[in-house]
């Protein structure tokens, strides 16, 4: 039997967010790496982040590792320089299109850091950010499009969410992600959402 490669949330068709912001049918991995979000803010901004670690490997367990404040430094040379980080994001998407969770959409995960959307700063305070297993040097897979589409759908029924924007466009000049291989456009197309959710896209 050959390994699915449909994403979990895809095949679960009552997949939801529950009422304290959990995506049903994500795995699961609490992270200590947020807080509350400021004065009532709710999320209406989704940032699409990637993410490997080290840096195109998608063979390890790294980022939750990482995001769980549990990674072993000493095991790749790239690890050193992320002692005593503490980040995490909302959700991870697998290469294969599986969706690992790690704070809870109602609390304010440490995903965007210094970062600014259309005059508004700090970012982490109203949105939710999404990391992508991958890299700026080569291309998603179908299933991770599959899943991003399907979990942002769920996402903006649930949330007063108007704009969905990449990791460079709010952090200009200072983060590259989720980078050149990112097809935008497929992604408007495929999650359904209006041309006027991507202020970052020219339309067409
Ligand atoms: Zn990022």
């Amino acid at each position: 039997m050959s390994t699915p490669r449909v994403s979990n949330v895809v095949r679960s068709r009552d997949s939801h967010i529950d009422a304290q912001g959990w995506l049903t049918s994500a795995k699961r991995l609490p992270s200590p790496n947020f807080e509350a979000r400021p004065h009532n803010a709710v999320p209406t901004l989704i940032v699409v982040h990637n993410i490997s670690l080290p840096p195109d490997d998608f063979t390890t367990n790294s980022i939750a590792d990482f995001f769980l404040n549990r990674l072993d430094h000493d095991a790749h040379p790239y690890f050193d320089h992320l002692r005593g980080m503490r980040v995490s994001a909302h959700f991870v998407i697998r290469r294969g299109g599986a969706i690992e969770q790690f704070v809870s959409c109602d609390e304010r995960a440490w995903h965007a850091g210094v970062s600014s959307f259309c005059g508004r700063e700090r970012c982490n305070d109203f949105s939710i950010g999404i990391e992508l297993e991958g890299s700026d040097r080569m291309p998603f897979e179908d299933a991770q499009y599959e899943a991003l589409s399907a979990l942002t759908r769920i996402i903006v029924k649930r949330y007063p969410i108007d704009a969905v924007a990449g990791h460079s466009d709010i952090a200009p000049g200072r983060k590259s992600d989720p980078g050149p291989h990112f097809d935008w456009p497929r992604l408007r197309h495929e999650s359904a959402l209006q041309p006027s959710f991507f202020p970052f896209q020219a339309a067409d």
